[in-house]
């Protein structure tokens, strides 16, 4: 079988646009993707001189960031010299943008050799820039193109990609890997009042097989089709659905209920848009949760939050990526400010790539602390979903109690069923129930928290990434 460039010593690799393996086969690139982890170390830092050289060469940035790393920029010795440059985090690439805008000085190639913008939105603070050269989108559609062929994507598909289409590179991403696969693109979107509605229509009408979007979306997607009268797993076609944009797809009781509404199978994948192509974490179809860490695609250190130290495997700590094929705006290791653990699994599908298991758990900055415990929404949402009473959202409200101690209230619906089961005496009729998920909750937490009960549908349904922490404090 033709095999695509990996280990090449050119940089940056070039890859055969024409190349696809047997619908049958289990692996884009068998010798890449199995091969023993310590071969793979050589491919890597392969790759990470080329990209480093090139950017110290390059970048005005990358020169000033890393003179006194100690390390020579041009001629890294090994992954372990590599990991004594300095960590670069989005408030670097925000001032740097700043000061020379759009791009910063991050840019290796003539501005008009960019084909494509793309950024974060910048709700958090001054919107970031990313500057993609057409031969990086096209390494791009390759690399997401492999992976999706991990998560069981084949030409004979109809891949539907249900989310915005915008500035955010999440739907361009999975649009351009599913085309270069040669799967059938459906990139229907979201975000418009209505557009839900006319995806139940959409799907039942085209009978997509694979659905990109986010696990939120996917959840409402199916409350919405139930409400019109048709049924998620018998009118609707989907045999896999691969998500990104947040951790429910490899928070159990969340991919689980997606798995039961559509019959499908449920792939988690995403590192950051910055350092797309963002599949680089991504499930094969047979992890039953979780991500393989694509290290030859994208190199991925897990470095503890304090010190920067590196994580060893069974350990928890922030990933740190590092683009190894980006000639026009390289990411040379950024900070996530993500927090998972990382493992070696035994997967059946014979890849030997470490393993995210419970994927990107929490974000540093979105994990409360509450009384001194560190608290993450995602495992909140295991506890909530896993329960037949469960109504479909939550919200969680922090606020400040006697000025310094931290109180949490867990906002949850409960279904239609159960609010109607009150009758007259609304939520005080539900106390029984309100002080079980309180109590499950402090099982799961280790920290007692409120609980106030709602009724199905109160809270707004997203078609994006869901913001479901209130921080009052
Ligand atoms: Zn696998």
């Amino acid at each position: 079988m033709a095999q695509t460039s990996g280990a090449s010593h050119y940089w940056p690799p070039q890859y055969d646009p024409s190349y696809v393996p047997h619908p049958d086969a289990e692996h884009w690139d068998f010798r890449l993707e199995t091969m023993p982890p310590a071969e793979r170390d050589g491919v890597i830092l392969d790759k990470l001189r080329g990209q480093v050289r090139y950017a110290w060469e390059r970048s005005g940035f990358y020169r000033e960031f890393w003179r006194d790393a100690g390390v020579d920029p041009a001629n890294i010795g090994s992954l372990e010299e590599f990991a004594r440059l300095p960590v670069l985090t989005k408030e670097h690439v925000r001032q740097e943008q700043e000061d020379y805008p759009p791009y910063g000085r991050f840019l290796c190639v003539p501005p008009e050799q960019i084909y494509r913008v793309h950024g974060t939105s910048g709700t958090t603070g001054r919107p970031t820039v990313f500057g993609i050269s057409r031969c990086d989108w096209e390494r791009i559609g390759e690399a997401h193109a492999r992976i999706l062929w991990a998560a069981g994507v084949r030409p004979h598909d109809t891949v539907m990609v249900a989310a915005v289409f915008s500035l955010y590179v999440g739907s361009w991403g999975a649009l351009v890997g599913a085309e270069r696969l040669g799967a059938t693109c459906f990139p229907f979107g979201a975000g418009v009042p209505g557009q839900t509605e006319r995806a139940v229509e959409w799907a039942q009408m085209v009978q997509p097989t694979a659905l990109y979007a986010t696990p939120s979306y996917a959840l409402y997607l199916a409350e919405t089709a139930r409400e019109m009268g048709v049924d998620p797993r018998s009118d609707f076609a989907f045999r896999l659905m691969f998500f990104s944009g947040e951790p429910g797809a490899s928070v159990p009781a969340t991919r689980q209920a997606i798995a039961d509404a559509y019959g499908c199978q449920v792939v988690d994948q995403g590192s950051m848009a910055e350092m797309t192509p963002w599949m680089s974490n991504g499930g094969c179809r047979h992890l039953a949760r979780g991500m393989h860490l694509w290290q030859d695609i994208v190199y991925t250190e897990l470095v503890d939050a304090d010190r920067h130290a590196p994580v060893p495997l069974g350990g928890e700590g922030v990933p740190v990526y590092t683009h190894l094929e980006r000639e026009s705006q390289p990411m040379i290791r950024y900070w996530s400010g993500d927090i998972a653990r990382w493992e070696m699994v035994d997967c059946p599908c014979g890849r030997t790539y470490p393993t995210l298991p419970w994927g990107i758990y929490g974000r540093a900055d979105d994990m409360l602390i509450i009384r001194g415990q560190n608290v993450f929404p995602s495992r909140i949402e295991d506890v909530l979903r896993a329960r037949d009473d469960f109504g479909g959202e939550f919200r969680l409200v922090v606020e400040q109690e006697r000025g310094y101690l931290d109180r949490l209230t867990v906002q949850t619906e409960v279904s239609a069923t159960v609010w109607a089961s009150a009758g007259e005496a609304g939520p005080a009729g539900l106390e029984g129930l309100r002080d079980e998920v309180a109590a499950a909750l402090r099982r799961a937490l280790g920290i007692g928290v409120s609980v106030e009960l709602r009724t199905e549908g109160e809270f707004e349904r997203t078609q994006f990434k869901a913001r479901r922490v209130i921080d009052l404090r």
